[in-house]
């Protein structure tokens, strides 16, 4: 049966048909109106209607940033969208006559890849999802681990510094702060500040006003040791959080998705080294796997769309 997918983003809407293959055979995709609520829900209550027409669609997943309440309906709390306790699904099937889920967005590209792409071959996986923030996404024995209240996998907001660095969520030291692109930023800046190695950040920075993920990732394709230095900083945050993950979830895949991954190599060796390091019981804890993710850009369309079929029971 074929499923639509939706993946609602801060500045744009991605739709999609999805097979039980996970292939698209059709999408579409329009700007977020991020500020309003209402033109959100029409968007996507038109995008839905659109993909359906003419065709067997037997349910729709949406994908939304945010905290999802565990009956996969309302939306608790997202952070650039005015949605607090927002009875989404309610508000979709009032006018769509389909079954209709609600997920959170990291989920659905977490089950995507644990589905179709980097995780297939496993049966436990962790996705830790690299982009401006940080988002995570757990399956468990070959289930979507969303927690007693619908609301856990957060992984961008464990704690890695007592009384770090202050985080969006109102919490201090999340690895969200240590392991972000944001915060590959303020580690290259740091480094442009002090010269030597920060050189060619320092250049760059000052031609262009201020560094740009882009301008970071220009550097680490021109192999430049103080891009480097601040990749290899981030995935040592980001490795000892693995680290814990695996003491907690024990599992045999982590899967790095999101903007700074396409690093590849680059990021994971240091992740893999400071895992070494920091892995409770090492040499006697067999070691998981870590891989860049697979389906970059569709995934949140491909996951939402395969809840939906998993929430019928079709799979
Ligand atoms: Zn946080």
């Amino acid at each position: 049966m074929d499923a639509i997918g939706i993946d609602i983003g801060g500045t744009k809407i991605a739709g999609a048909v999805v097979t039980e293959l996970g292939e698209i055979v059709a999408e579409e995709r329009v700007a977020t109106e991020a500020g309003d609520s209402d033109a959100i829900v029409d968007a996507v209550v038109a995008m839905i209607e659109s993909l359906a027409a003419g065709r067997d669609i037997g349910a729709a997943g949406v994908a939304a940033p945010g905290f999802i309440d565990a009956a996969q309906s309302t939306v608790y709390y997202t952070p650039n969208i005015p949605w607090r306790g927002e009875p989404l699904r309610d508000r979709l099937v009032e006018r769509l006559d389909l079954d209709i889920t609600i997920d959170n967005d990291a989920n659905a590209a977490g089950w995507a890849e644990f589905r179709f792409g980097a995780g297939r071959l496993v049966s436990d996986m962790t996705m830790l999802t690299i982009g401006t923030g940080v988002g995570g996404a757990i399956v468990t024995r070959d289930q979507l681990f969303r927690g007693g209240f619908g609301a856990g996998a957060e992984l961008g907001h464990m704690r890695v510094v007592p009384d770090g660095l202050p985080c969006g969520c109102g919490a201090r030291g999340c690895i969200e702060q240590y392991g972000s692109g944001r915060a590959l930023l303020r580690m290259a800046n740091a480094i442009a500040d002090v010269g030597g190695i920060g050189q060619a950040l320092a250049r760059v920075r000052d031609q262009n006003g201020k560094l740009s993920g882009h301008d970071v990732s220009a550097l680490l394709v021109e192999n430049d040791p103080g891009a480097l230095a601040a990749l290899r900083e981030l995935g040592h945050w980001l490795g000892q959080a693995c680290a814990s993950l695996s003491a907690v979830l024990d599992p045999q895949l982590f899967v790095f998705g999101g903007g700074v991954s396409v690093a590849g190599d680059l990021l994971l060796d240091p992740v893999r080294e400071a895992y070494v390091a920091h892995l409770p019981a090492r040499g006697y804890h067999p070691e998981p796997e870590f891989v860049i993710a697979e389906l970059v850009n569709d995934a949140g369309v491909v996951g939402a769309a395969d809840l939906a079929r998993v929430h019928l029971g079709l799979r």
